[in-house]
């Protein structure tokens, strides 16, 4: 049998809030309850956003939280070159195309077609570059900003049909072109979050994906990069998100309580954690099924 392996894999775009360490709790029980490892990934792609005094935030806290990791933590802005190494095997196999559009190219786009298609995260990339000769994308590459895209038709045509399977045993037909042609490398990134994300849970033989049901959708996607890039695919556990009382998803802007706060407010990681695992929320939190 394999080992269980599950990963808190938080972006340090800001501190963690109640609903992260929710998160951080569920992933580190469920491997503990099942004598496995539980890991951190520290997701530090966005060359924007990311920041490092984050990074030391998220430590500091999950350690006051008392959930300690395995191991070293992984950093994904030091693991390019693997993520790149797998942009290669897909461009080699013409599945991914370079794309030159600007927001406002793919804004205008959308707005002059008369029925664009919508995906969950809102309308799909109109798909304007895919059509561009190989040729000519290619010599435009090599001087224009341009980002990598899946050619979702072509790469589920080639991987052919592919399922994922939940918590529960019940697997599901990774259904990709619900998101139209993502993103695989951006144009100040040399990966994308679902490039990084199949690469690394591969990588690190996470047996269990244990995160949010706001990224459920995207599974679809990490399934069919990993029937591509030939990786394993592992169990996927999306949990209800917390949210307010009025039944709002929670959110820092939104007045989720940081960790931080709760800290200085002199609250006991302990009481917190064993109310947490006992399903009490503080503030009239509670789980949504979304
Ligand atoms: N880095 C992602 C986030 O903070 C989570 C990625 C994942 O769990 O797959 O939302």
């Amino acid at each position: 049998m394999t080992e269980v392996a599950t990963r808190f894999a938080p972006s340090p775009t800001g501190r963690l809030h109640l609903g992260h360490a929710w998160s951080a709790l569920l992933a580190h029980d469920f491997a503990a309850r099942a004598h496995g490892h539980f890991l951190l990934r520290i997701e530090d792609i966005d060359p924007t956003r990311s920041r490092p005094d984050h990074v030391d935030g998220i430590i500091e806290d999950l350690l006051w939280l008392g959930l300690q990791w395995e191991g070293e933590i992984v950093f994904q802005s030091q693991r390019t070159a693997l993520y790149r190494m797998a942009l290669e095997d897909l461009k080699r196999r013409g599945l991914v195309y370079p794309c030159f559009c600007t927001r406002s190219d793919i804004a205008r786009e959308i707005a002059a077609s008369a029925s664009a298609p919508h995906g969950p995260d809102g309308p799909l990339y109109p798909g304007t570059c895919r059509h561009l000769a190989p040729d000519m994308a290619a010599r435009r590459a090599e001087g224009e900003a341009h980002c990598w895209r899946l050619d979702t038709a072509r790469a589920m045509a080639a991987a052919g049909p592919v399922d994922w399977v939940d918590g529960a045993g019940a697997r599901h037909p990774a259904r990709a072109d619900i998101h139209g042609d993502v993103v695989l490398a951006r144009k100040d990134s040399p990966t994308s979050y679902h490039l990084s994300v199949t690469v690394d849970d591969a990588e690190q033989a996470i047996s269990h994906v244990v995160r949010g049901r706001d990224l459920l959708e995207a599974t679809h996607v990490h399934r069919l990069l990993q029937a591509l890039l030939g990786l394993p695919s592992p169990v996927y556990v999306h949990h209800d998100l917390l949210g307010t009382a009025d039944g709002a998803r929670l959110a820092k802007r939104n007045g989720a309580p940081a960790i931080a706060d709760l800290r200085a407010a002199g609250v006991d990681p302990r009481h917190l954690v064993a109310d947490l695992r006992a399903g009490i929320f503080p503030g009239g939190y509670r789980p949504l099924a979304l």
